[in-house]
Order: structure tokens, then sequence, then C-alpha cells
């Protein structure tokens, strides 16, 4: 039970706070306890400086016979601090046969004339001596005393004792300890009360966070929290919150489209094949057609392969453990490879198939992954460009970046189609095709390899006017 209450940032919190906040107030009781029991102190020793000097002026004006009834009168005049006084005469040269010449109440009772003389070392003090007596004994009356020195009356050294009790200051410090003990748990108690409804209210939208988080399930992403226009941490943190599952649910809602492509993909060519199959076996057919049926059952096997081919090629790049190692790489003479290869093709369409500008280019790159780039632009170039046409090919640098770009003449493409050319499994318009062409994953792999590569594309086309594809690369010198 107790292990669970402090698994609450609200609890541990709260007792951070208490802890902190009792040693705080306990700093501030003893400083507060010194300070006062100073000032106690300041004022009793101010009422004993005055009275000692008053004491000496009075004795310095009068015959030592009347001293007794002098300093009887001197003490009757402090009322508030209930004063004791004494004269003592000190004889130069036998100091320590002090003489007590006058003396007034019972001061004398209370501290021994012996015991003064000795914390005093024997010796006369130049300066006025506060001390304190009698604090340890018990049974007897804790006092402070000064010990003032009357250098020269009537050509004699005196030493003036006046003392008064530390009763009262002891009660009055007593008392205000009384206090402290009694407020400050009191004060600490009420404080961290407070601090802890703050922070329950404080934390109180974090709970809400966390129960809409508990409702959202990978089937129900519909979900968000009400961040109620807070601006501040709290409120960021849900808004966060809210874009992280808005970003989750897009990805869910993509994953099911794709799953759901790729199944209708890969049962189209199945279906084919099944029907040649089941044709082919109703009845005994020539081998010219039996050829025929298993022509198109390899074609659509191929297609097969290649939409599988390029799947298992896009979740390879798109897993974030797969790490990629990109190296200064020729961009130019991957494009001349390529080139070289689509060539054949080109021709057996009866197209015009050029090399443009070509400027020797460094990039940070991957071989394999930039020839796949360039072949899918070039490959669609000339699937979708009728013979007699024209398809050209040319790399141009401009101040830090090199655009790749590939132009043709062919069937274009239709605006409200340009936005989803690279989404997975797209495709225009199955009919402008062939049948056994393109899966509508081909741009979507360029795009890939261009994020991969920090590279933009860029396609500009109109309907029966051509295409034109631009992929700009950052230059790596
Ligand atoms: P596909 O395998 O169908 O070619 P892609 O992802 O390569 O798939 O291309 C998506 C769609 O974009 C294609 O269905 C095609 O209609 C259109 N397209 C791509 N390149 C061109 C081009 N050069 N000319 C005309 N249409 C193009």
């Amino acid at each position: 039970m107790r292990i669970q209450f402090f698994r609450t940032i609200r609890s541990r919190l709260t007792l951070l706070y208490a802890v902190v906040l009792a040693l705080i107030f306990l700093v501030a009781d003893v400083v507060l306890y010194q300070s006062f029991k100073m000032s106690l102190i300041e004022a009793i020793d101010g009422t004993l400086l005055t009275a000692a000097e008053e004491t000496e002026s009075t004795i310095a004006k009068i015959p030592i016979e009347k001293w007794k009834t002098s300093v009887k009168e001197v003490e009757r005049g402090f009322v508030v601090n209930r004063l004791y006084i004494q004269v003592a005469e000190i004889p130069s040269g036998k100091e320590e046969n002090f003489l007590l010449v006058a003396r007034s109440g019972i001061l004398a009772e209370n501290i021994s004339q012996k015991m003064i003389w000795e914390s005093l070392a024997r010796q006369f003090p130049a300066q006025p001596v506060y001390m304190n007596v009698n604090e340890e004994s018990p049974g007897t009356h804790p006092m402070r005393i000064i010990l003032y020195p009357v250098h020269k009356v009537q050509n004699k050294k005196y030493l003036i004792e006046v003392g008064t009790s530390l009763k009262k200051v002891a009660n009055t410090l007593k008392n205000f300890l009384n206090v402290l003990m009694i407020s400050v748990p009191l004060l600490l108690l009420v404080s961290v009360l407070g601090g802890y409804f703050i922070l329950t209210k404080a934390l109180q939208p974090v709970k809400a966070v966390v129960q809409t988080a508990r409702k959202i399930t990978t089937e129900d992403l519909s979900h968000r929290i009400d961040s109620k226009n807070r601006k501040d941490e709290i409120g960021e943190l849900i808004t966060t919150f809210n874009q992280m599952i808005s970003r989750l649910e897009q990805s869910v809602m993509q994953l099911k489209q794709f799953s759901s492509d790729a199944s209708h993909d890969l049962k189209t060519p199945l279906t084919i094949i099944r029907g040649e199959i089941e044709i082919a076996l109703r009845k005994n057919r020539s081998s010219k057609e039996y050829i025929k049926t298993l022509t198109s059952i390899q074609e659509e096997a191929g297609k097969l392969e290649t939409i599988i081919e390029n799947l298992l090629f896009l979740s390879r790049i798109d897993s974030p453990a797969q790490s990629l190692s990109l190296k200064a790489v020729p961009l130019d003479e991957i494009i001349l490879n390529v080139f070289e290869k689509a060539e054949q093709l080109a021709n057996k369409k009866g197209l015009i198939f050029l090399i443009g500008e070509m400027e020797p280019t460094l990039i940070r790159g991957e071989t394999i992954l930039l020839n796949r780039l360039v072949m899918n632009i070039l490959d669609n170039a000339i699937k979708y460009t009728p013979a007699g046409g024209r398809v050209e090919i040319s790399l141009e640098k401009t101040g830090k970046r090199v655009r790749l770009i590939v132009q043709d003449t062919g069937i274009g493409i239709p605006g409200e189609s340009l936005p989803h050319i690279f989404d997975r499994f797209y495709q225009v318009d199955k009919s402008r095709t062939q049948r056994s062409q393109g899966s509508g994953l081909g741009l979507s792999i360029v795009k890939k390899i261009a994020d991969i590569h920090g590279a933009a594309v860029e396609v500009k086309s109109e309907v029966g006017k051509g295409a034109l594809f631009h992929v700009i690369f950052p230059l790596l010198i």
C-alpha cells in the first residue's frame, strides 16, 4: 500500500516538498530563536551598563559612607528588571583581597564573590565584562551580570557589579519555543496539504490524457484529447499526443489500404491464371492452343513476380533497421549505364531515345538504389510513349544541386492524377497500358529512393503532351 502511494508523481513531489519545507522551517526557527535570544540579552546588557554607569557617577560625587544608600536608590530607579548592585574595592597590589563596600539586595547570596574573581582570572578588567552565572547549577538563580571597572574614584580602584535575574528571559524564550513548536508543524501541515491539493489540480489533465489514451486502440484511433486551448506544458503534451495519434491513424489507414491494394493486385493475375487453366482443361486442345495458354500464364506469373519483388524491395528500404551506406557515387555514370540497358526497349518500340547534357556529378548515394530510380522513370517514359515519340534524359547542375531530367512526348498524366502517382499501387487508368505492364509501384519506389537521398521529385505533365520528371539531388561537392 505504501509502495503504491509513492508511485505517483503527486505523492513523490508532495513528500519532497514536505521534506524541503521542514528543513527550511527548521533552519528559520533556529535563526529566529537565536536572534530573539540575542536581542533579549542585548536589552538586558544595555540596562546593566546604564545602571553601572549611574552607580559610578553617583559614588564619585559622595563620601563612601553614603554609598550603600545611594546604591539602593540607583537600584530602585530600575523598575522593569530588578537589579542587584554591589561595589567592591580592589586594593592595588593585593587584588585578591577585594573588599565589599556597598551592596544592595541579595546579589551576594546568589553569587559568590570568589567565583566572580576567579572567572576574571584575578585580574582587574580594563573594560566592562558581561557574564552569565549560575546557569548550570540547579537550585540557584541564573543571572546576567556586568563587571564594571572604576579605575579611579577617590584614588582607589573599584569594581561595580550589577546583576539581574535571567528567569524572565528564560520564561520568554520557553514561551517562544512553545509557540514555534506548535505553529511550525501546523504551518507545515497546512502547506503540505495545500501543495498536495495544488498538485492534484495541476495533474488532473494528465489523468484525462491517460483515460483517453486507454480508449484508443488500433481499431478506433478516432479519439482526441481536448486541450481546452491550454498553452502550458500540459497543453503541449496533449497537442503532441493528438498529433501522434493522427499520424498513427494515417499510418494504419495507409497500411489497410496497402494490404487491400496488394491483395487485389496479387489476386488479379492469379484469377487470370486459374481462368486460362480452366478453359484449357475443358476439352482436348491442340499444342498451339496449349502454348498460347502457357504463354499467357507465364506472362501473369511474371507480373506476380514483379509485384512481389517490388513489395519486398519497398519493405526492405522501408524498414528502419536497414542501414544504408551512402557514399560518393558518380550519378552521370549510373545514368549512362541505365540508358544503355533501356536503349534496347526504346529501339524495339521505335522511339527516339536521346541523352542530353550530362555533367560529371558526385552525390552521396547508393548505386543499386539510384540504378533502380533512373530505370523506373525511364521505363515509364518508354512505356507511356507511343512509337515514333521521343524520350530524352539529361543531368544539369544548378548551384549546390543537380537535376536529373527525363522528358517524353507520350500520353501524359491527367492533372487530377498528378498528386497520386507516387502512391503505392496507384495507376492512372489500367486501360492505358497493356494488361501485363505495371503494377503502380514504380513511382512509389522512385519517391522512396529520392527521400533516402534527400532529393525532391517534381513532375509536370499534360494529357497528350508528354511528361517531364525532375529529381533534384543535393551535390556532394
Ligand atoms: P505503373 O507500374 O503503373 O507504371 P507507376 O507507379 O510507375 O506505376 O506510375 C503510376 C502511374 O503514373 C502509372 O499508372 C501511369 O499511368 C502514370 N505515369 C507514370 N509515368 C508516366 C509517364 N512518363 N507518362 C504518362 N504517365 C505516366
